[in-house]
């Protein structure tokens, strides 16, 4: 059974009490479950209430903590109690059993923008587990942020934005290879400031395309100054992630250290055959950085080829050595990269298949790393990093974004010839307390909210 209605959580319900006090001792052994249905008769037990109790889970709560098994509950949009058993009161039950309970996944890089403008359902998402999303990445964004944000309705999940520099730099400076003037600097960076006022998580860019290529290090140090003010950070797409890669990331720590910025590196690869192998010194320039005080960490997707390599049928221009090495970093979270056009269709697997993927391919098959630990580098790890105060971890006060999924049966479906295959093995996802997928089931429900970054100067 997998989930119970109320009426019959009477006699599950008490079921379980019983168990409990039995091995308590508080009651004798022979006593009949039925026996315990009336409230009335057991004055000394605290019944919670809550709208739904997630019964008997292994609690994995984002923080890398041991899993153990549990009871979660719910009221209103947040989690009420975590405890090994609730004895819970006109609650709806979620039968986890046998199934992880984890924060649900945020995914801090996508370029779903568009999508999230003028549909916003999620199914993909949701049925990978993942309730939150942060678009305007690699520079992509509306020159402002704050109307987008205001007009976002009817979500599936929740969202938020980062102040991307193509269009901000294009209004000012146009599509040509020149310089700002003091003048122009002092535009962008009021455009800046008004989305971080807005809400952006922090300013994002794009360093290998046309035209913020034509941006240089002093440029964005100048620009990233104003982060700090905001508790924002910098979302940077490095110049090069081929055969420059390496002065591409030392130029992205020389930003971090000079605009006293914390930095996001975007999808963190070694891109085409002759560069592979080049992971472990990208590594060891982001380890060396953290030790001399820089904040920075990177993201990586779960494929060894790239949307850029879809062209070809069989080309992957990623290292599968390269991505298990940036996966088990302490420094590399996860996140999908991926775009959506608005009718939900997808050039790269990634948007459907990403967390199942890593989650069965990498923990589960591999072993490379442990299922805490991945979670963790899904949840808490990118909530830190967006100053998010109450998501990422299953804590009693906390937002109810929960995933519930099935360790042996989690799957990414889509492929590169088939992108837009929902991926199987999640169970129920809750969104600010509302069932968001129901025994594998989108139920519908527009229960995502805009997240704004918090942290104002
Ligand atoms: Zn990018």
């Amino acid at each position: 059974m997998q989930r119970i209605n109320r009426r019959d959580f009477l006699i599950y319900g008490t079921g379980t009490l019983a168990t409990m006090l039995t091995l308590t001792g508080c009651l004798p052994k022979d006593i009949k479950t039925q026996a315990y249905v009336s409230e009335v008769n057991m004055p000394n037990i605290d019944f919670l209430e809550c709208d739904y109790l997630i019964h008997k889970g292994l609690i994995i709560d984002g923080t890398n903590s041991q899993p153990f098994e549990g009871d979660i509950a719910i009221k209103g949009d947040r989690i009420i109690k975590i405890a090994r058993s609730i004895a819970g009161k006109n609650c709806e039950i979620i039968d986890a059993r046998g199934k992880i309970v984890s924060p649900g996944f945020i995914d801090i890089h996508t370029h779903t923008e568009d999508y999230m403008v003028h549909n916003g359902r999620s199914e993909m998402m949701l049925l990978q587990g993942v309730t939150a999303q942060i678009g305007g990445n690699c520079g992509n964004s509306k020159v402002k942020i704050g109307s987008v944000l205001d007009n976002l309705n009817g979500m599936g999940i929740n969202y938020g934005m980062f102040s991307g520099y193509r269009e901000i730099r294009r209004s000012v400076v146009g599509n040509a290879n020149l310089r700002p003037n003091g003048a122009q600097m002092q535009a962008m960076l009021d455009m800046l400031q008004e989305n971080l006022q807005a809400g952006a998580f922090g300013f994002s860019v794009a360093l290998e395309y046309w035209p913020q290529s034509f941006a240089t290090t002093d440029e964005i140090v100048e620009l990233s100054y104003l982060l700090a003010e905001y508790g924002g950070f910098l979302s940077v797409h490095v110049r090069d992630e081929g055969d420059r890669v390496i002065p591409a990331v030392e130029e992205i720590i020389e930003i971090g250290f000079r605009a006293k910025v914390p930095v996001q590196y975007s999808h963190i690869k070694a891109a085409h055959r002759k560069n592979w192998g080049k992971m472990e010194k990208i590594l060891e320039l982001l380890s060396e950085a953290r030790d001399s005080g820089l904040d920075i960490k990177a993201d990586v997707y779960g494929y060894n080829f790239s949307s850029n390599d879809l062209g070809d049928s069989s080309y992957c221009s990623i290292s599968d050595e390269d991505l298990e090495m940036a996966l088990t970093h302490p420094q590399v979270m996860i996140a999908s990269d991926s775009g959506l056009k608005v009718n939900g269709a997808a050039i790269h697997p990634r948007a459907y298949g990403n967390y199942p993927r890593i989650i069965a391919q990498y923990a589960r098959n591999k072993s490379l790393l442990s299922i805490e630990t991945l979670i963790h580098k899904m949840t808490a790890m990118p909530a830190s990093r967006l100053g998010l105060a109450d998501r990422g971890r299953l804590l009693e006060g906390y937002k109810a974004d929960i995933a519930v999924f099935d360790l042996n049966n989690i799957n990414d479906e889509a492929t590169r010839q088939q992108t837009t295959l929902y991926s199987k093995g999640v169970q129920s996802v809750f969104v600010n307390g509302n069932l968001a997928v129901n025994n594998g089931i989108v139920t519908g429900t527009p229960t995502g909210e805009v997240l704004r970054n918090s942290t104002k100067g």
